[in-house]
């Protein structure tokens, strides 16, 4: 049977395994998938471990994703300039490394939320490792301008010059916004502990789809915000769902369908 990990610390929390495992199941793949809890200090030698033992792949979470960037042998051109891998390939004693989560952002707006981003307006909340993978996968989708804001600004301007070659993309302040913007994603961790991000209302139009990575029982501080002014909102679950059925398919060669698994997670998470 081929092995398969998410590692992390913590990692109790993870929803990957049963998402790999009802992915395995609809598409009649032979795999087993696990969570492995690496020490902080300890993250090199457990994948180590694991691909002597025959692992296959592995999926990577907080904290390790910059680690398992400086890990890999080969990386994908997202990964690279993501400066973060989630997704890990074992093969012929080779690492390849990939950042499956901005493919899995697109495609949950895109495919999922029927909202296009060509040649539409978007606005990128954080600079982060999650806005970093975002970037290069959101500015392939063309929009007519990617504007990032972030609470340390000058960390937003870096990526704006480091992205600028990939697309219409600019950094600014959050009081400095103007206008209307068709697509908001809030890829900062403010939600985590209830913190509304300095958005001037003006942003916000009756047919921006506002989007917060961030998932849970309830709609986050952002998202109901966002809801108040008037926008369309959706939390990161389809993103966690797609970023993984991305990971599937580099190591397996097949896609899986992932609406019937969002559909469980959405369940299990309103009980
Ligand atoms: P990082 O720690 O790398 O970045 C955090 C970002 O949030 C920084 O830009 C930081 O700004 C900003 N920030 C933090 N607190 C506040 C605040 N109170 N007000 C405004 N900005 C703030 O985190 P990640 O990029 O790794 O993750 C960001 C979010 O994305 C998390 O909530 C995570 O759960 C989610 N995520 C979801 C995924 C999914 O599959 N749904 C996948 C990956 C991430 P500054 O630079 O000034 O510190």
């Amino acid at each position: 049977m081929d092995e398969y990990v998410v590692i992390g610390n913590p990692i109790a929390h993870s929803k990957s395994p049963e998402i790999h495992a009802q992915f395995a199941a609809q598409t009649g793949q032979q795999l087993h998938y696990d969570r492995l809890l690496a020490p902080l200090h300890g993250f090199k030698a457990a994948v180590q471990v694991f691909q002597r033992r025959g692992g296959r792949g592995a999926n990577v979470t907080v904290p390790f994703k910059l680690e398992a960037h400086a890990l890999a042998d080969q990386l994908t051109e997202r990964a690279r300039l993501a400066g973060a891998v989630n997704t890990l390939k074992f093969e012929d004693g080779r690492i390849l490394g990939d950042n499956t989560d901005g493919a899995g952002l697109v495609t949950d707006i895109v495919v999922n939320a029927g909202q296009a981003l060509a040649g539409r307006r978007v606005l990128l909340l954080g600079a982060g490792g999650a806005s970093r993978g975002a970037l290069l996968p959101l500015l392939q989708q063309k929009p007519a301008e990617l504007v990032i804001v972030n609470r340390t600004q000058t960390k937003a301007a870096e990526l704006a010059a480091q992205f600028a070659s990939h697309g219409p993309v600019k950094s600014a302040a959050y009081a400095e916004l103007d206008g209307v913007f068709d697509v908001i994603v809030n890829a900062t961790s403010a939600s985590l502990t209830d913190d509304l991000p300095p958005l001037p209302v003006s942003v916000y139009g009756s047919d921006t789809l506002a989007y917060d990575m961030m998932y849970g029982r309830q709609p986050t501080i952002f998202l109901q915000s966002a809801q108040q002014h008037g926008a369309c909102v959706r939390d990161g679950l389809g993103m966690l769902v797609e970023q993984a059925a991305e990971a599937f398919h580099l190591w397996r060669g097949v896609r899986p369908a992932t609406a019937e698994v969002f559909a469980s997670l959405r369940a299990q998470l309103a009980q």
